[in-house]
């Protein structure tokens, strides 16, 4: 498989990097020690393929979106099929992957952050089946308005943290994981959900999420025997995206289209800056703070990306475009009623720039979708979001 990685120490040309006191980066040496040792391990690959077929339910399908296509008149459009995995989305692919790293490494406990919930449940869990212990920190603001999703994670054993520190938000709960890891290291694992964060997550989470184009690759070569012209992907960390462009970066003729909600575009509107830890584009506030974004798509809020992205971005490799909630909230009906299929509001953003995309191209064209997750968490959203519109 490819890798933008340049250097060593987790750098992507300027991006990336480790930002951290020493305590830390003396926990993070140590994570990179053992990822080292076991990603190329035939044994521990043998088991993270067992449980992604037997757990996950891989491989998951490439959909001919046949109604879709013929609509749109262009190019032919096949949806990769995140949704389908258990739990319904693409988030357990690294969750099992670091659990499993986590068991090596002999950890007890397992810890995550969490903003909306969604990586908080998939680890919660992950650690139900693998009989870790688990704890997750959660902004205090955000456990109250994700209070579902905090007796999800309960019911699944987990011991949420509500931090009341600071706005009690995301970054909040990070710094409280952090200190966390620092404290224990040893014995506890630290799970972060997406491409992001300091040298070695960004790799190692690509390394576990790119099991989407290793499937999807195979696949397309056996229904159309070639590769895609494009490859179109939602960008909020960026996990779902790199895992969907892994195995096609050193593929110089398949575009790979990143797609940014238009109020969180990250790398269509950001500056480089160190946040969290490494360096990347970041939507930054007069006064050089990460700036408060809004995206309907809860798993799409985040002021970064991961720094594969921003380098990517940079030497030309990849293109990212926005759309609007707008274009969201229309694809979302479309790809119900064409196809059958109620995609992830994240997701649907990559829908959404498709369908703007296809009809650009040729009849013999071919899109790949990464539809990242299902949308039965959505939809009562959505009701609301085109009740709304509508007055
Ligand atoms: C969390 C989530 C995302 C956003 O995360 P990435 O790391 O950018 O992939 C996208 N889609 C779904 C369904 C999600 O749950």
């Amino acid at each position: 498989m490819s890798g933008a990685q340049t250097e060593q120490k987790g750098f992507y040309g300027n991006f990336g990097g480790s930002f951290v006191p020493p305590e830390l980066q003396e926990a993070l040496n140590y994570i990179e020690e053992q990822f080292n040792k076991y990603k190329d391990d035939k044994e521990f690959n043998d088991e993270f393929k067992y449980y992604l077929k037997e757990y996950v339910g891989r491989e998951n399908p490439l959909t001919f979106a046949r109604n879709l296509t013929a609509k749109l008149g262009g190019a032919k459009i096949y949806l990769k099929r995140e949704d389908l995995n258990h739990m319904g989305a693409h988030k357990v692919n690294n969750v099992l992957g670091q659990i499993l790293l986590a068991k090596r490494m002999g950890a007890k406990r397992v810890i995550a952050e969490t903003g909306a919930g969604q990586h908080g449940v998939a680890t919660a869990m992950g650690c139900a089946m693998f009989n870790m212990e688990c704890v997750i920190y959660m902004g205090v603001e955000d456990t109250k308005r994700q209070a579902l999703n905090v007796f999800r994670m309960e019911m699944l054993g987990a011991k949420v943290i509500a931090v009341s520190n600071g706005q009690g938000r995301l970054k909040e709960a990070v710094d409280e994981a952090l200190n966390d890891l620092i404290a224990n290291y040893k014995n506890t694992f630290y799970l972060l959900g997406s491409a992001v964060g300091p040298h070695p997550y960004p790799a190692m989470v690509k390394h576990f999420q790119s099991i989407i184009s290793e499937e999807s690759k195979r696949q397309i070569l056996e229904k159309e025997g070639r590769l895609p012209d494009a490859v179109v992907a939602c960008v909020g960390g960026g996990s779902n995206a790199i895992g969907a462009f892994a195995h096609y970066i050193d593929e110089p003729s398949v575009r790979l289209i990143g797609v940014e909600p238009d109020q969180a575009a990250t790398i269509s509107e950001g500056v480089p800056a160190v946040i969290h830890g490494f360096k990347t584009l970041t939507l930054l506030d007069e006064e050089g703070n990460p700036r408060p974004t809004f995206s309907i798509a809860a798993g799409l809020d985040y002021p970064g990306v991961g720094p594969e992205h921003s380098y990517l971005h940079e030497i030309g490799r990849a293109e990212y475009y926005k759309v609007s909630n707008d274009e969201v909230l229309d694809a979302f009906q479309l790809l119900c009623k064409t196809e059958g299929i109620i995609p992830a509001l994240e997701s649907t953003h990559a829908v959404a720039y498709a369908i703007k995309l296809a009809p650009q191209m040729k009849p013999d064209d071919i899109i790949i979708v990464n539809l990242s997750g299902r949308g039965d968490k959505d939809v009562q959203h959505v009701y609301n979001l085109l009740e709304e519109r509508s007055k």
